[in-house]
């Protein structure tokens, strides 16, 4: 399995900057190498970073998230098939930053991921506990729920193939505050198991990729452990040097 390093940009830079970043990001990205790099940058930038990346293997743009429908009245959001003709391949659902300031749903989560899959993208669902639920001793019954709705309506072979789960500790995101090894370890190992619940035997292909607080000095330990497949990084990623770092930490 490639090892998965993505960047949300979340509502940060106009097109020329992410243009900018994005060719800083091109032409310092390894090449030929078993890791493969998704950017999520805002709406607007996605063909511009797509136009960069146009050619490259290795390289990819999403979508920071999408409406489960194909077209209609449904002002502000955007579909599946007009994240693909800017170019985008992936997309991201069910960032906490979502659930939380926005309100979203499990279930609405769980639609947005079976259709962005149907609808032919690659799909990164992110789950993860608060502080709160942690401390409550609910990570597990968090995590499944998460999981189970957010997965809903998805076929394992679709899942197998072009999923890809993003664990990120409410806590952690955007603190500074990165969650232990032991901690990331015991996360990751149950969302192995409890995906395996939900999908069968396709969840050994799922990538999980451990968000929050990740920088480039801690990137190499976090990546070194069992059932962390990738990195999902929000403010290390706006500088292409750090993202770079991150990117090639072993
Ligand atoms: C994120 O937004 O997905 C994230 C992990 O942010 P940060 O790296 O800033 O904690």
């Amino acid at each position: 399995m490639k090892t998965l390093i993505a960047a949300n940009w979340k509502m940060h830079k106009t097109r020329a900057e992410a243009r900018r970043t994005a060719q800083a990001v091109a032409d310092g990205a390894p090449r030929g190498t078993d890791r493969s790099l998704i950017v999520f940058p805002p709406f607007t930038a996605v063909a511009e970073v797509a136009a960069v990346f146009a050619g490259r293997e290795g390289l990819a743009v999403g979508g920071q998230d999408v409406y489960p429908a194909e077209k209609g009245a449904f002002t502000g959001e955007i579909s599946p098939a007009m994240l693909a003709d800017a170019g985008a391949t992936w997309v991201l659902t069910g960032h906490s930053e979502r659930r939380r300031v926005l309100g979203e749903s499990d279930a609405l989560v769980g639609r947005k991921t079976a259709f962005a899959l149907d609808a032919g993208l690659n799909v990164m669902l992110c789950i993860g506990e608060t502080l709160e639920e942690r401390e409550a001793g609910t990570l597990e019954e968090v995590l499944r729920r998460q999981l189970r709705e957010g997965l809903a309506g998805v076929a394992a072979d679709a899942a197998a193939t072009r999923a890809a789960v993003a664990y990120e500790p409410v806590w952690a995101i955007g603190t500074g505050k990165v969650a232990g090894c032991a901690e990331v370890l015991e996360a990751h190992a149950l969302t192995r198991r409890l995906l395996a619940e939900i999908l069968g035997p396709a969840a050994d292909a799922v990538p999980l990729l451990y968000g929050g607080s990740v920088k480039p000095d801690n990137a190499a330990a976090l990546l070194a452990l069992d059932n962390v497949n990738g990195l999902l990084i929000g403010g290390a990623s706006l500088e292409a040097e750090s993202f770079l770092r991150i990117a090639e930490a072993r």
